[in-house]
């Protein structure tokens, strides 16, 4: 569904992705792995077109997306679920929700707006509030449900643990199996490895802008613990 080959991605002089090659098949859930600064969320920014890619191509159920906008992609049924929620403060909770949805007709985006407020009940209670007042479990769950509203085949998930209480993580981890239960396809980057592991389909590991490792099945338990020994260590 979604094949990344050699993506190369900078800052200015700085080479951030260098010949990425990944893929992603439909119905499968991959967690990408990595220390802080191995371009993880670059290459969630080079894949929905945040980032130019200086080389190589991303290529979406085979049509060459390379060049094309977030919002492109979005309307091909690629969402991303950004890192540290960047939700738009200034406006409520709903107009987030509706605008997560502007690839949609407007009687679907309302139906939508209404299973996400079923699916986070939070969000339903803080309708008219402005999102800047949530707190930060609240605001994750206002990135997820709006990525969510669009109906993506693909979705794309930075971080989506980051800073959340455990019970939050809980509800975090839970939603993504729903989704991928749902028929969802996921590629999710995640700290909290040994969680993502033991939930993911396959996982590549990504350090120095560069797949260092890959693995699926019972290597995915040998990487939870290896990782389980090197953060309690
Ligand atoms: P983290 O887990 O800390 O978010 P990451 O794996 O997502 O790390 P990136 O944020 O993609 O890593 O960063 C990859 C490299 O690119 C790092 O060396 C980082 O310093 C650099 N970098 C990231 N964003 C920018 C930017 N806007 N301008 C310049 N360099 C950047």
């Amino acid at each position: 569904m979604l094949r990344v080959a050699g993506v190369t991605a900078r800052y200015g002089n700085i080479t951030a992705l260098r010949g990425v090659d990944l893929h992603v098949s439909e119905g499968e859930l991959v967690c990408l792995i990595g220390p802080n600064g191995a371009g993880k969320t670059t290459l969630m920014s080079a894949v929905t077109g945040l980032l130019p890619v200086t080389a190589g191509r991303v290529l979406f159920e085979g049509e060459d997306v390379t060049r094309d906008s977030p919002d492109a992609l979005l309307r091909k049924g690629l969402a991303l679920v950004p890192e540290r929620r960047r939700i738009f403060a200034d406006l409520t909770v709903e107009e987030n929700l509706l605008m997560g949805g502007v690839t949609v007709a407007p009687a679907e985006r309302r139906r939508r707006l209404k299973e996400m407020e079923e699916l986070f009940p939070v969000l339903a209670e803080k309708r008219t509030l402005h999102a800047g007042y949530l707190s930060g479990g609240q605001a994750q769950q206002l990135a997820i449900a709006r990525a969510l509203m669009s109906e993506p085949r693909l979705v794309l998930m930075d971080e989506p643990s980051l800073g959340l209480a455990p019970a939050l993580v809980e509800v975090v981890f839970q939603l993504i199996q729903d989704l991928k239960k749902r028929g969802t396809t996921l590629l999710i980057v995640e700290q909290n490895a040994k969680k993502a592991l033991a939930v993911a389909d396959r996982a590549y590991m990504l350090r120095t802008g560069e797949i260092v490792d890959e693995a699926s099945g019972q290597d995915l338990d040998r990487w939870a613990d290896l990782f389980e020994a090197y953060v309690g260590g």
